[in-house]
């Protein structure tokens, strides 16, 4: 299907994608958190009655998690710390899944590293 076609082909390392627009403010989103490293937002083809992404407001080379690097172990710790925030600011006081898909076989669509945090309903095991 389209996303599947989406997900196959990555851009060039490191283009601008529609999460920097979304950032920057230049095309509207669900903000729900908000704090100097980390913003997250509601997802637009929403997968549960919850569904947010958390990224980096700077992306530093992470189009993915395959790229990361030591440097970003302090965002990517704050970056899980915020889905955590996030969850308990949701009332996701059942649970919830937090979701990274990289590249070609994770599904990727988005080349700007991105936390999924779903919940709301009971998730399935394994993921398609
Ligand atoms: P996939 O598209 O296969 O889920 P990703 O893990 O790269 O791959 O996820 C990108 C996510 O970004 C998708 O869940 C998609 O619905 C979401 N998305 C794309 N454009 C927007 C947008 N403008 N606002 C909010 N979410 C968006």
């Amino acid at each position: 299907d389209a996303a599947l076609a989406a997900a196959a082909a990555p851009p060039p390392a490191d283009s601008p994608t529609i999460f920097d627009k979304i950032i920057n403010k230049e095309i509207p989103a669900k903000v729900v958190y908000e704090d100097d490293k980390v913003f997250a937002f509601r997802d637009i083809a929403p997968q549960a009655p919850t569904h947010i992404l958390l990224i980096p407001k700077i992306k530093d080379g992470l189009t993915g998690l395959s790229q990361a690097e030591e440097r970003h172990c302090e965002i990517l710790g704050q970056l899980l710390y915020a889905a955590k925030l996030v969850a308990k600011q949701e009332g996701l006081e059942d649970g919830f899944r937090v979701v990274i898909n990289d590249g070609p076989d994770g599904c990727q669509s988005v080349y700007h590293l991105h936390l999924h945090l779903l919940g709301g309903r009971q998730m399935n095991w394994p993921p398609g």
